[in-house]
C-alpha cells in the first residue's frame, strides 16, 4: 500500500506537471463524476495530505484522490494514446502531458474551502511542511485512539493520531528504536513517542526523495534480523477486522507478539505468493 513518502512523491510529480497550466483534457470515469466540465480550468497546486492528493483547479475545485492499496497516477506524454483499461478511473492532461489514475481507492471532486470535509479528520501529517514532533506526540497520546490499552503500532496506523504511515514504516521505525510493536500507549514515554516519530519523519523524507527505498524488516519475516541475524517475524495489529501485518525482530524488539505462538515462519520469498499484496496478510495468518 502506499504510503506518505510514494503519496508526497506522486504529488509532486503532478504538481510539476499541471501547476499553472490549463487542463486540455479532463475524465473522470467516477460514478457522478462522469462529464465532469473541467477542461479550461488551470491548476493551481497538487499538494499531498497524508495519504490523500489534492489537486486544487481555479474554478474552487479540487480533484481528490487516494491510492488506497494499489492506486497510482502515471505520466505519459500527451501525444501517447491512453489504453483502454477499465482500471484507469481518471485522465487529466495539459498540452504537454497527461497524468492516468489507476485502481485509485477514491476519488472526489470537491469545493477547495470543503476539502476539510475529506482531509479533516487526519492528524498531524509526517511530511507536511507544518509538521511539529511535539505537537504530533501530544496528539497521538490523545488521539482517539489514545486509550491506554492501545498498542503502539495500531495507534501509529490511525491516520487520526498521525497522518502518512503505513504498516511499512510502522515496522521499519519500531525496529529502528527497537521498540515492541505491540507495547501499550502508557507504557512508552513522551521521548520514546518522539524517537519514533522523528525515525519515522526521517526514512520517509529519505524514502520520498527516491523511487527504490530502502528497508530493513518489511517483507522479510523468516530472514535474519540485519541486527541480532535472529529470524524477524510477522504478526498482525490493529483493531479486529481491521488488522494489519507488522514485521518485527523477537530479539531487539523485546519478545513475540501476543497470540505469536513462536512457530517457524518460512521466509515470504519462498512461498507462492509475493509479499507485496494481499500475500503478506495470508503470511501473517498461516
Ligand atoms: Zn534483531
Amino acid at each position: 500500500m502506499p504510503e506518505g513518502d510514494v503519496v508526497l512523491r506522486t504529488a509532486r510529480r503532478l504538481d510539476q506537471v499541471f501547476r499553472d497550466r490549463p487542463l486540455v483534457r479532463a475524465e473522470l470515469r467516477w460514478g457522478t463524476l462522469i462529464g465532469s466540465d473541467l477542461v479550461g480550468r488551470t491548476t493551481i497546486e497538487v499538494v499531498p495530505r497524508g495519504k490523500h492528493v489534492l489537486h486544487r483547479l481555479d474554478s474552487g475545485l479540487t480533484i481528490h484522490s487516494h491510492l488506497k492499496m494499489e492506486g497510482s497516477w502515471r505520466i505519459q506524454p500527451a501525444d501517447r494514446v491512453v489504453p483502454e483499461r477499465d482500471t484507469i478511473r481518471a485522465v487529466l492532461g495539459t498540452d504537454r502531458w497527461t497524468a492516468l489514475g489507476s485502481r485509485l481507492g477514491m476519488l472526489d471532486l470537491v469545493r477547495t474551502d470543503e476539502e476539510s470535509a475529506l482531509v479533516g479528520h487526519l492528524g498531524p501529517d509526517v511530511l507536511g511542511p507544518d509538521w511539529d514532533v511535539a505537537w504530533a506526540v501530544r496528539h497521538l497520546r490523545d488521539g482517539h485512539l489514545g486509550s491506554a490499552h492501545d498498542r503502539i503500532a495500531a495507534a501509529l496506523l490511525d491516520q487520526r493520531n498521525v497522518a502518512g504511515i503505513g504498516t511499512l514504516w510502522a515496522s521499519e521505525s519500531l525496529w529502528a528504536e527497537r521498540i515492541n510493536p505491540w507495547t501499550p500507549m502508557d507504557a512508552l514515554t513522551d521521548d520514546q513517542l518522539t524517537a519514533i516519530l522523528d525515525r519515522a519523519q526521517r526514512l520517509m523524507q529519505h524514502a520520498s526523495a527516491t523511487s527504490r527505498p530502502t528497508t530493513h524488516i518489511h517483507g522479510r519475516s523468516g530472514h535474519p534480523c540485519p541486527r541480532c541475524r535472529r529470524p524477524l517475524r510477522v504478526a498482525l495489529a490493529g483493531p479486529a477486522e481491521r488488522e494489519r501485518t507488522i514485521f518485527y525482530c523477537p530479539q531487539c524488539q523485546g519478545g513475540l507478539a501476543p497470540g505469536d505462538d513462536g512457530r517457524t515462519q518460512p521466509p515470504l520469498g519462498h512461498t507462492r505468493r509475493p509479499p507485496a499484496r494481499g500475500g503478506e496478510r495470508r503470511a501473517g495468518r498461516r
